[in-house]
């Protein structure tokens, strides 16, 4: 099956509702151009509000925690933004792993809590300047990937719907820095031969694999043209219908 390509916007801490204006923008230009599927995650103050009035795109979160409520001040759950209208999370994002010591383990436990919620994923991977000089990227990523996915046997029946992997060399978001087209294919090659090896022939070579890390309008054509890129995760130049539905146009 031969899958639109997925760009997703990731606003980050970025946007009050004085960016509702912009995501009505990008919700028009997606209508016409329905080869590409387009979806944002806003801040969780925004969702609903996107959800109320997009009648094309989707809109996701940027995390979830792990369990269903108690507790946990200041926390969001997957049931929760799912009820608020998202249809997908990101998780693992560098960021969060990063800024909030997210383990693999952890990340796995909210891939558990996303997909039990009815919720798609987009799973984020990646590597730091120093793995990717000392050579060891791949190996990293697929040890990465392989440790924050849920098992194969707990996923669900439709898992190629409902995976997305992120590949985000660390070093290439927000910095203007993209990884060369010869090791993004290489990357996405290496995950596409784990998820095959996690959920067999044919779930494994329909997961959606998107790149991420300064994606632009003058170089998403090149990242779209490498084998098995199946669209981007955009942080800064999602913040923009314009810029950001000209990468949607490259696809
Ligand atoms: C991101 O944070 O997911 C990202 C890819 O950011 P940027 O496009 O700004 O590099």
């Amino acid at each position: 099956m031969t899958r639109r390509p997925y760009i997703v916007g990731n606003w980050k801490m970025h946007g009050t509702r004085a960016m509702l204006s912009e995501a009505r923008a990008i919700d028009r230009a997606a209508q016409r151009h329905m080869k590409v599927e387009v979806a944002i995650a806003p801040p969780y103050t925004l969702i609903h509000a996107i959800h109320r009035e997009a009648e094309q795109i989707a809109v996701g979160a940027q995390d979830c925690h792990e369990v269903d409520g108690g507790a946990h001040t200041g926390d969001v759950s997957a049931a929760m933004i799912a009820d608020a209208g998202a249809k997908f999370v990101i998780l693992g994002h560098s960021e969060r792993r990063q800024n909030h010591n997210e383990s693999d383990a952890l990340v796995r436990a909210k891939a558990e809590s996303a997909l039990a919620a009815g919720l798609r994923i987009i799973m984020c991977c990646g590597e730091t300047a120093q793995l990717r000089e000392s050579g060891d990227a791949v190996a990293f990523v697929k040890q990465q990937l392989a440790a924050s996915l849920p098992p194969a046997e707990t996923m669900p029946a439709d898992i190629a719907e409902r995976l997305t992997v992120a590949y985000e060399p660390i070093w290439a978001i927000g910095t203007g820095n993209v990884a060369t087209t010869d090791d993004i294919g290489e990357m996405h090659a290496a995950i596409r031969a784990l998820l095959i090896e996690l959920f067999g022939e044919e779930q494994g070579a329909e997961v959606r694999i998107i790149y991420g890390g300064s994606v632009k309008p003058d170089n998403a054509a090149a990242i779209f043209a490498v084998p098995d890129v199946g669209g981007a995760l955009v942080g800064g130049a999602s913040l923009t219908a314009d810029s950001f539905m000209g990468i949607a146009l490259a696809a």
